[in-house]
């Protein structure tokens, strides 16, 4: 069974945008997936602690055959190569995030893995590169795009970087 699934990515420590690239070249060659569009990258403010630099931000569309906790702990063993550390606290600088935005249309609510991702609809960061890659796409509970877009009320992040593929 192959499913579709949306990435996204996040890094501000350690040139973010080269971790951010490099992190879309480690899911393309992941085992058992396909990375089928990758968006924009974006430059966000931070959430959280407003002491560190800003984000830069991304989300790529994967066809996978692993299930869903298999490809959680495949993107957090990327986190790690990439020197991922857990000790900046809740929303600290880090060199890379990966959180799996969408699992077909899968909601869970086990805090190990949520879906759809929790915070999706209050970030602006995450909703515009999901734009980027299917304008159609509709949240399982949530809708469509642009109602969530209109709704946070905010200025689009700045497009840094035009789509890899
Ligand atoms: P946020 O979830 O607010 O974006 P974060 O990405 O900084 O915060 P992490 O430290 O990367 O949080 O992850 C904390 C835990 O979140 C992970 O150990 C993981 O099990 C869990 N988690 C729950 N749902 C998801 C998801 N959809 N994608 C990735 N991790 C998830
Ligand atoms: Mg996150
Ligand atoms: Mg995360």
């Amino acid at each position: 069974m192959v499913a579709i699934a949306y990435i996204g990515l996040g890094s501000n420590l350690a040139n973010p945008v080269q971790h951010i690239l490099s992190a879309i070249d480690d899911i393309r060659a992941m085992k058992n997936c396909s990375l089928k569009l990758t968006s924009r990258l974006y430059e966000t403010p931070p959430i959280g602690p407003q002491d560190q630099p800003n984000y830069i931000n991304a989300a790529v569309k994967i066809s996978t055959s692993l299930k869903p906790y298999e490809l959680l702990a495949t993107l957090q063993t990327i986190e790690n190569q990439h020197g991922r550390t857990r000790e900046t606290g809740r929303w600290g600088a880090r060199t890379l995030d990966l959180d799996i935005l969408l699992y077909d249309s899968i909601i869970s609510n086990d805090p190990t893995l949520t879906l759809p991702h929790p915070e999706l609809h209050n970030r602006a960061f995450v909703l515009y590169p999901l734009l980027d890659l299917d304008k159609d796409l509709e949240i399982p509970t949530l809708g469509k795009l642009q109602p969530l877009i209109k709704a946070l009320n905010e200025t689009p992040p700045r497009i840094i970087h035009s789509s890899i593929i």
